[in-house]
């Protein structure tokens, strides 16, 4: 009899789980809009011309890369210096006081979920018995990342049904009402699974109440220049936090932004007040993450150095994020068009165009989600969440019929 008779069978992933179910299916009509991993027109995985240029200029560039150094060596703990310092600059700006000061400690992590769970880890260590607070809803992997990391959470009122948009009083009567020091996990831009997002002035207001609470803002930024087509513009809800002179963590991931989903690639950043205690908590991010899993992978790391630190790859890297983004709002517009179009029920779906980024949450519930699956073949997750990434404008019509008869 085997020793692990105890251990029993794992649910599947509620996001994961929905790609086996849709391999599974064998009618053509099939759609995944599951997972969110950008697609093109086609339906096809995307590989960015950026990342196959940096590809092709390192091979051809071998002996130049050995003379700078590159090898299979272990990276420090912390990773890949230049990369540490492109994604700082990335997040914030290069000329960013935060940075001059040297007040960013920076430590390369394994993607967003690495970086999210280093983060924990560091407020389990050394703010015991500190609270998180998560929106209602949010990406389904926050919850276990800090169940995991045994820090405490709680939600706060985010997504408002009846205007299937932002319960942005709720949120702040939540946030406010949190024990002082709190820290309250934000989305930096393309809320996930909402789509809905602040506006620039109700930022404003959740910095008023956060500053006031004493409580510590933790940025979770998966799609820098995704949202809007713009880095710039996705990083303004960040930005504007560490303008105000607030400690503010933040945590990054490419896997979305330059498609490097499998390589792990991302970084946690705590800007802090003073470049000594910056010093300090990066010393404890490293302590934290040697025992985990000791170093981070390297070659993500010299994707994203090359691709920020070669002026020709920057811009291209930009463009691509814009054609990217792009597609996305056409096929967002698209598909409000087709359904404001044959839906005759008088329903507002205006919501569709409000939101932004790769999903559209569509107020389904969880048995007109059912039906868009077992009667239409459309995989999605359980929340009503569609990832618009996963769609074509060539099935924006079928989408259109398919949602139509599940929610009617
Ligand atoms: N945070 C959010 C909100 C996300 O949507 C994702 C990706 N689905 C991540 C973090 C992390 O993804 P990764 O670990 O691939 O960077």
């Amino acid at each position: 009899v085997s020793r692990f008779e105890g251990i029993p069978m794992a649910p599947p992933d509620p996001i994961l789980g929905v790609s086996e179910a849709f391999r599974a299916d064998t009618n053509d009509v099939k759609l995944n809009l599951g997972v969110g991993a950008y697609r093109t027109e086609e339906l096809q995985p995307y590989v960015l011309n950026v990342v196959k240029k940096v590809y092709v200029l390192s091979l051809m560039a071998e002996n130049l890369m050995l003379e700078r150094g590159d090898n299979k060596e272990y990276l420090p703990i912390e990773g890949l210096a230049a990369f540490n310092k492109a994604t700082a600059e990335l997040l914030l700006g290069a000329d960013n006081p935060a940075i001059k000061e040297q007040r960013v400690a920076t430590v390369q992590g394994l993607s967003g979920t690495g970086s999210l769970r280093l983060g924990a880890a560091l407020i389990e260590r050394y703010f015991p018995g500190s609270k998180v607070l998560i929106s209602a809803p949010t990406w389904g992997n926050h919850k276990n990342i800090f169940n995991d990391a045994r820090v405490p959470w709680s939600e706060y009122r985010y997504y408002d049904p009846r205007t299937v948009g932002l319960d942005f009083e709720g949120m702040i009567e939540d946030i406010k009402a949190a024990p002082e020091g709190t820290f309250v996990l934000l989305h930096g831009c393309a809320h996930n699974p909402t789509g809905i997002d602040p506006t620039p002035e109700q930022w404003e207001k959740i910095a008023d109440v956060i500053q006031q609470k004493n409580h510590i803002p933790f940025f979770d930024v998966a799609y820098q220049g995704f949202a809007s087509g713009s880095l710039d513009e996705d990083a303004a809800s960040v930005r504007l936090f560490v303008a105000r002179g607030m400690e503010v963590l933040v945590a990054q991931s490419y896997s979305k932004n330059l498609g490097l989903y499998a390589e792990r690639i991302g970084a946690m950043n705590v800007i802090s007040s003073s470049s000594e205690s910056a010093t300090r908590v990066k010393s404890q991010l490293k302590r934290l993450a040697r025992p985990m899993y000791s170093n981070p992978p390297v070659h993500g790391a010299r994707i994203v150095a090359n691709v920020v630190g070669t002026p020709v790859l920057f811009d291209e890297w930009k463009a691509e994020m814009e054609m990217m983004a792009g597609r996305i709002k056409n096929v967002r517009q698209k598909l409000y068009d087709s359904i404001s179009s044959k839906d005759k029920s008088g329903k507002d779906w205006s919501f569709i165009l409000k939101q932004i980024g790769m999903f559209s949450y569509t107020g389904l519930n969880k048995n007109q989600s059912d039906n868009m699956t077992n009667k239409w073949h459309v995989y999605m997750t359980k929340d009503g969440r569609i990832s618009l990434a996963g769609l074509s404008l060539a099935k924006c019509e079928y989408l259109a019929d398919a949602i139509i008869d599940s929610y009617h």
